[in-house]
Formats: structure tokens, C-alpha cells, sequence
């Protein structure tokens, strides 16, 4: 029997006898129990472990399949996964839906009770966790080899409850029962070093021994990524940090200093405690960098472990991987690889240099300098001490290219430099990205673009062909299929055919039907439906969503004032022919962001206020589910009329809820920002509603020194909704906002409330014809096939990662 063939597996059985007998040994003999005292948690345990079965038969397959090849492999590192609910969407793939709904039924319980036992890992916090998941699982479905690296977070993103004074965090302890869709693999484990201190090595004057002063162990899982429509099934690698043995000390237990004994052992494993812990002391942050290399340093390891598998020596390394670097929280890669190349593996610095900089590549996430991420060279050099001496040597190194290019050019050296010296010294990450890496790209066109002329220009003029673009795309089988089963059976229908799930392109052949009365008239019969299963307010009044991590930039607050300025005008007018609004927000703030949960206190309480007007409520509601996840996301897209884009130009990178609202028959009302530009120019400009300034005449606002006043001295509508802000009624919240706006207005809020209320007039017109709104509706899924994360995996497949697909061959 040839194992390494995959050889000798037993298919197991998907007839829906096989199905049953296979959850009922499950339950005997790995759950322990029987079919008459079965409970709703008996019943998912062992359907996921059916399922997962299934899965793994493939994974061995795909396993076998890589190693023959030893293809070139896709490293994906992220420090977050938003992986979404797993059972709806591994019963999907592994097209055992129907047998699971039958199996569980025998057992005296529905599919829906199972479902609901399935918790969402909550490993991120959102757009950039979303985009890892989202291309992983194109990934697999492009039969790309490929794993994903990430930590596994004892908790992750707290939990938020809503309340008319704001928002509250609660701990999500998320695999508090378990998480059937992990697998352990202890084995695998690796070694970390911290802190301690460098010695010289004889030899190479580049080489040093780094002795660390603290060890603490990285334990593997795994998640299994199956492809959709193909036999791939790929693996996302998640650490766990344990203490080494010898951290437990035993002459303190034996004394009975139980707290002492396990102080070593608790400080160890706080490192995969939490995600994001607490910036706002020194021990959070000095935490924070702990992580990144605790994901670095073992997923490197991994890398190197596997590419031994089959290929020997060092040449080959870096045509056989390609390390892609999620934002710059991995970044400490680069360093990293450099350390166990030249002083673990004895290469010379040149040629390590060479292996590592064809291996990286970076994607950048962000234009908000805040968010650009760097770290004093103190707390670096505790924790670090070897990176740092080889951070320095890189940056020697490359000022050296640089001054060679630039003579004399001591600004340019300053400005480019990986070190920051004022005011203080610190390691620029986004430079050491640059630096280390192949490639370098944005998320959207305008990203990209901005990327290079402002944030990253000198990089961009030194290389120029090291900066691409590769715009963000989203899973049509998670936030299409899954989440909207009503809508992709009518497109089904429409198609003739399901293929257009791997194939989103296709949707454009829906472009005829948005001239087809009687399809109209079913959509708008799915979107109904879709409002009623969400149950946020009136079924037939506009679903105006804003969806979205609370950030000042994206301007929640803009939101807030047109529908203040709504509430007055229902007010001042309440028999007037109102379209009736149902507002919905959702999102959570970062806990020490307190603009931001002021923002979403204020929405609370005039939601409230509202609510308890009878004149205006029956035309307008605001409602704020709490908890925004990818499950609440995969309820509230299919039921969205209006989708809300109002960042202020310049500052969403790309955005990727913009992309599943309008695949699923939103309208948008937008800005030209992040990858609202390329939904516009492929839906069309009739059936998008654009306001505001672009990015260009934004910049040039602040530089002609932008006063909020002169708005609201000039606009009576935006002037009564400020002052209802300060009059009172909405306590000290209404008055910190009002004073943010009336301020300094970081984001030009007071700018475009004009244009935003007007094109909220044309929104109303539009909605106001059925068939023409419905006709948006059906126009936007038609023509955004583009954003489909399956196309994003494509872009960097062939642009940036050059890697090829190996398929899986069927067995049958
Ligand atoms: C898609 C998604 C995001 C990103 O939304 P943006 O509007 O692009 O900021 C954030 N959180 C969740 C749960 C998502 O599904």
C-alpha cells in the first residue's frame, strides 16, 4: 500500500445510510453516548465530526497531491482570521447538507437547533481578519497550495452589548465548549525565545548566538479550508503559546506557593490570551510585540520544516515559497528569516539577503498615518536584541542604495530611513516591510495609487515596479450562497446553471433579466423576505444599512446627522409624504476609542428618542443589534436596500462591505474612496449614488485650512441638527460630539453634509419607483462579479505570488 499516494483510504460513504451509520458510530464511540439521550450538543458534536471526516478524507488527498508535486507554496500570515460560523459552510462544501438535515432529524432535532450551537471564531476584528478568510477560501478553491498562519486566541473579539448609554465589552470565550472543527497537532510544536542578550560568533562578523532569557512554546492546530466545487482542502495553522516545563516551579509548589510556582507558566500563555490586548500601558504593548513574533518565529520554523519535506539546501527556498505579510504585524519576518539563515543555518549575509527579499511580500492595509505601525527601539531591543542589531545592519544597508541613488540627499535618507529618530527612536515597521519584501501592494486602485504618492512616494520612486495593486475581493459562496440561499436560487434560475459560483463573472448574464418585469418583481419579493427574517423594523420601508468597525473616518456620525436632520423635518411636517426609513447600524468600537463610543452612545440614545415620538416613528426607526460578527453580517446584507460608503475620501483603503452589500442588490450611497470607485465605474453611475469631496479636494480642504464653523454658520438644517446635539436632550454625549464637529472636525463631517442630504433626496426619489429601484438592485449583483475574492486570488497568484494550481485528483 502506497500511503504516500493517498492509497488505501477508505472513501467514506455519501449515501444517506453511510451518512447516518457514521454519526451514529460517532456518537457511540467518540461521544460516549446513545441515540435516546442524545442532546442539541450530542447532535452537532457528531455532525461536525461527520462532516469533518469527510473533509479530512480530502485533506489527506490534497496532502498527498502536494507532496508529489512539491509545488510552490503560499504562506499566508495574518494575525487575524474572521472566519465566520464553520458547520453551514463546511456542510456547503463538502455537500452534505442534505444528508446532515436527515441524519439529525433521526436523532429528534433540526438542522437550524444544530446550526445554532455553532460559534463563530472570533479571531479578528474586521475588514483585514475578513480578507484572510475570505482568501483562503479562494485559495482552496483555486486549488492554490497554500496555508494560512495565524494565532489561536484564548479571546477573541469581545463580545459588545448595546444599551442607551453605549456600548459594553464581555469576554468571548469562544471555545469554551470545545471546537470540533480543530485538530491538534502537538507534535509540531516550536520553540520561541525572548529577551536575553547577543554574542559574538567566531567565524562571520555577521553571524551572533542570540541567548534568549525567556522560552515559551508554540503548540499547533489546524482548521481545515476546504476549496468549493473542488477537491482542495488547505489548512489554516493556528499557535497556541504553552509554557516550557521547565517554567513550572516546583520548589514553590512544593512549599505551598501555588500563585509563584505558576507565575512563569500564566506569563507564558498570556501570549495567545487575547487579541489585541490593551495598548494603553507599556506591558500591553510590549504584549502586543510579543505575539508578532510568537506568530512569527513558529509559523517560520513550520515553513522551513515542510519545504525540508522534499527539497534540500537553501537555492531553491525562495522559488518554492512565497510569504505574504497581512498589514505589517508579521513584518518581524523579515528579521527573523535573516537570523535563522545566518546564525542557525551559516549562510552569508548577501545570500541570505537575497533568499529573503525574493520571499516576502507585503500587502498594506491602511492610508491613516496613526495607523502605520512602529515600535521604540527600547522595548525592540529588550525583547529582540538580535532583530534589532539585524534591523540596524538592513537599514545600513539599504540607506547605503539609497544615498547611492540620491547623493547627498540627507532629507530623503531621514524620511526613508526604517529607524525614526524624532522625537523618539523607533522601528518603522511599514519601511522594514518595504525594505524586506518582492512586492508591495494596496487594496484598491485609489489605495495603490495613494500608497504611492503620498505614504510610501520615495519607496515608489526608488522602485517603481515593486508597487502594484490587487483590490480586495469577497467569498460568493459565504456572503452569496450561504447568506442569501433566496437570492442565489433566483440567480440559479436566471443562469440556467449554479456555476456561477465559482465563476462570478457570470452574474453579468443577469444583466437582460433587469428588464424582465416579472423577474423584478421576484426580487423584490426575495429582498422583502430577506427583511422579514432580519425582523429589524417595516418589511416595506427603505433598509438604509451602515455596517462597519465604529471609526470616526468612516463617519458613523454623518450618518447620525441626516437622520437627526430627517427627524426634523418628519417633525416639522408630519403629514408630509414621508418615505418611511428603517436606519440600521452595526459595529463595534475599539474599547479605548472613546470618540467612537460616544458615537455609538449618541446613535442609541437618539434611536430611543425616536422610538418614543409618535409622530416620527411610524416614518423613520433606528435600530442598533449589538454584536456585529460575520454571522449578523450574513442577516443583515440580504435584507439592505441602501448600502452606506461615507468615509471621507482618502481614508478607507478599499473596504469590502461596500462589495457584499452590492452583491447583493444594495445600492450604494458613497464617496469616491477605497473600492467604492471600482464599484461605481462597473455598476454604472445611474445606479450609484455619489456625494462629497474625492480625496484631492479633501486633502486641499485642510490645506486652505478647513473651519467647521463656516458650514454650520451657513447651513440652517445642518445648524438645527448640531444645536439639537448641544440643547440637552441627548445629555453629555450629544455635547462631546457636537464639540468634536464643531472643533476641528478631523473628517471634514460638516464639509459634505450638504451634498450627503441631497443625495439622500435622490435616493428617495429613486426608491420611490419600484421597478427602477429594483432595477439598481438587480444592475448592481449583475455587474460586480469583479469582487469576488476568487479574482483577488487570481491577481496575486499570477502578479505577485507566480504560483500555479495543483489539482486534487477525484477518487471515485
Ligand atoms: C466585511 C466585514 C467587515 C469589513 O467591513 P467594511 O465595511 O469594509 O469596513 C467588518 N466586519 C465584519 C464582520 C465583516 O463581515
Amino acid at each position: 500500500m502506497d500511503l504516500r499516494q493517498g492509497i488505501g483510504l477508505r472513501k467514506l460513504g455519501m449515501t444517506p445510510d453511510e451518512f447516518q451509520q457514521d454519526l451514529l458510530s460517532n456518537l457511540y464511540y467518540r461521544r460516549g453516548t446513545t441515540v435516546e439521550s442524545a442532546s442539541a450538543r450530542d447532535a452537532y458534536e457528531t455532525l461536525s465530526q461527520t462532516v469533518r471526516d469527510r473533509l479530512a478524507e480530502r485533506r489527506a488527498r490534497t496532502a498527498a497531491a502536494h507532496y508529489a508535486s512539491n509545488p510552490r507554496w503560499v504562506y499566508y500570515l495574518s494575525a487575524e482570521y474572521l472566519l465566520g460560523a464553520q458547520l453551514e459552510q463546511n456542510l456547503l462544501y463538502s455537500g452534505t447538507g442534505e444528508l446532515a438535515a436527515e441524519a439529525v432529524k433521526a436523532l429528534g432535532f433540526s438542522l437550524e437547533d444544530v446550526e445554532d450551537l455553532d460559534v463563530e471564531p472570533g479571531l479578528g476584528n474586521g475588514g483585514l481578519g475578513r480578507l484572510a478568510a475570505c482568501l483562503v477560501d479562494s485559495m482552496a478553491t483555486r486549488d492554490i497550495p497554500a496555508v494560512g498562519y495565524g494565532i489561536r486566541y484564548d479571546l477573541g473579539i469581545f463580545r459588545q452589548s448595546i444599551a442607551e448609554d453605549g456600548q459594553t465589552e464581555h469576554p468571548d470565550d469562544w471555545a469554551f465548549q470545545g471546537n470540533p472543527w480543530e485538530f491538534p497537532a502537538p507534535d509540531d510544536r516550536q520553540t520561541v525565545g525572548f529577551y536575553g542578550h547577543t554574542e559574538p560568533l567566531p567565524g562571520s562578523p555577521a553571524r551572533k548566538r542570540w541567548v534568549p532569557g525567556e522560552i515559551v512554546l508554540g503548540e499547533p492546530s489546524h482548521m481545515l479550508v476546504p476549496g468549493f466545487g473542488t477537491e482542495t482542502v488547505n489548512i489554516i495553522r493556528l499557535w497556541k503559546a504553552h509554557a516550557s516545563e521547565a517554567s513550572f516551579d516546583l520548589t514553590s509548589f512544593s512549599a505551598g506557593q501555588y500563585a509563584e510556582a505558576v507565575q512563569e507558566a500564566v506569563r507564558a500563555e498570556n501570549i495567545s490570551k487575547v487579541l489585541y490586548p490593551d495598548d494603553s500601558t507599556e506591558l500591553g504593548r510590549e504584549l502586543r510585540l510579543k505575539q508578532q513574533y510568537f506568530l512569527v518565529s513558529c509559523s517560520l520554523r513550520d515553513i522551513i520544516r515542510r519545504f525540508r519535506l522534499r527539497n534540500e539546501g537553501w537555492d531553491t527556498f525562495a522559488d518554492k515559497t512565497v510569504i505574504q505579510l497581512n498589514d505589517t504585524h508579521p513584518t518581524i519576518a523579515i528579521p527573523e528569516l535573516m537570523r535563522l539563515l545566518v546564525d542557525e543555518y551559516e549562510l552569508d549575509w548577501d545570500a541570505a539577503w537575497q533568499i529573503t527579499r525574493k520571499t516576502f511580500a507585503y500587502t498594506c492595509h491602511t492610508l491613516l498615518p496613526e495607523a502605520l505601525e512602529t515600535w521604540p527601539v527600547r522595548m525592540f531591543e529588550k525583547l529582540l536584541p538580535r532583530h534589532l542589531e539585524i534591523v540596524y545592519l538592513i537599514n545600513m544597508l539599504f540607506l547605503r542604495e539609497v544615498e547611492a541613488r540620491f547623493p547627498g540627499d540627507h532629507d530623503r535618507l531621514r524620511r526613508m530611513s526604517i529607524i525614526q529618530e524624532e522625537p523618539d527612536r523607533r522601528v518603522r515597521m511599514a519601511h522594514l516591510a518595504v525594505v524586506g519584501t518582492e512586492a508591495v501592494n494596496g487594496v484598491a486602485e485609489l489605495h495603490s495609487k495613494l500608497l504611492r504618492e503620498t505614504v510610501l512616494d520615495d519607496f515608489a520612486e526608488l522602485w517603481p515596479a515593486k508597487f502594484q495593486n490587487v483590490t480586495n475581493g469577497v467569498s460568493p459562496r459565504r456572503f452569496m450562497r450561504i447568506a442569501n440561499p433566496r437570492l442565489a436560487d433566483l440567480i440559479t434560475e436566471g443562469l440556467g446553471d449554479d456555476g456561477w459560483i465559482r465563476d462570478l463573472d457570470r452574474l453579468a448574464e443577469l444583466e437582460p433579466l433587469a428588464d424582465d418585469a416579472s423577474f423584478l418583481e421576484r426580487w423584490w419579493a426575495i429582498k422583502r423576505a430577506n427583511k422579514v427574517d432580519l425582523a429589524a423594523g417595516d418589511p416595506d420601508s427603505l433598509t438604509d444599512v451602515m455596517i462597519k468597525r465604529f471609526h470616526e473616518y468612516k463617519r458613523q456620525q454623518l450618518k447620525l446627522l441626516h437622520v437627526i436632520t430627517q427627524y426634523h423635518r418628519i417633525r416639522e411636517d408630519p403629514g408630509g409624504d414621508w418615505v418611511p426609513r428603517t436606519v440600521l447600524f452595526a459595529g463595534k468600537a475599539a474599547p479605548a476609542y472613546h470618540a467612537a463610543k460616544d458615537i455609538i452612545h449618541l446613535i442609541a440614545t437618539v434611536g430611543a428618542r425616536i422610538a418614543a415620538d409618535p409622530v416620527v416613528s411610524p416614518y423613520l426607526k433606528v435600530v442598533f443589534p449589538s454584536n456585529y460578527n460575520v454571522s449578523l453580517a450574513e442577516r443583515i446584507i440580504p435584507a439592505a436596500d441602501l448600502s452606506e460608503q461615507i468615509s471621507l475620501a482618502g481614508k478607507e483603503a478599499s473596504g469590502t462591505g461596500n462589495m457584499k452589500l452590492a452583491l447583493n442588490g444594495a445600492v450604494t450611497i458613497g464617496t469616491l474612496d477605497g473600492a467604492n470607485i471600482e464599484i461605481r465605474a462597473r455598476v454604472g453611475a445611474e445606479n450609484f449614488f455619489l456625494f462629497g469631496m474625492d480625496a484631492y479636494q479633501a486633502a486641499q480642504t485642510r490645506l486652505d485650512g478647513y473651519d467647521p464653523r463656516r458650514h454650520y454658520d451657513q447651513d440652517a438644517e445642518l445648524r438645527a441638527a448640531v444645536d439639537a446635539l448641544t440643547s440637552g436632550v441627548f445629555g453629555d454625549v450629544g455635547h462631546r460630539v457636537a464639540g468634536s464637529l464643531l472643533g476641528r472636525d478631523e473628517y471634514l463631517t460638516l464639509a459634505d453634509y450638504r451634498s450627503y442630504i441631497q443625495c439622500q433626496d435622490d435616493v428617495e426619489v429613486a426608491w420611490r419607483d419600484q421597478a427602477r429601484w429594483t432595477r439598481m438592485s438587480v444592475l448592481n449583483t449583475a455587474l460586480s462579479g469583479f469582487f469576488s475574492s476568487d479574482r483577488t486570488v487570481a491577481d496575486y497568484a499570477a502578479r505577485i505570488w507566480r504560483v500555479s494550481a495543483v489539482p486534487v485528483p477525484r477518487e471515485d
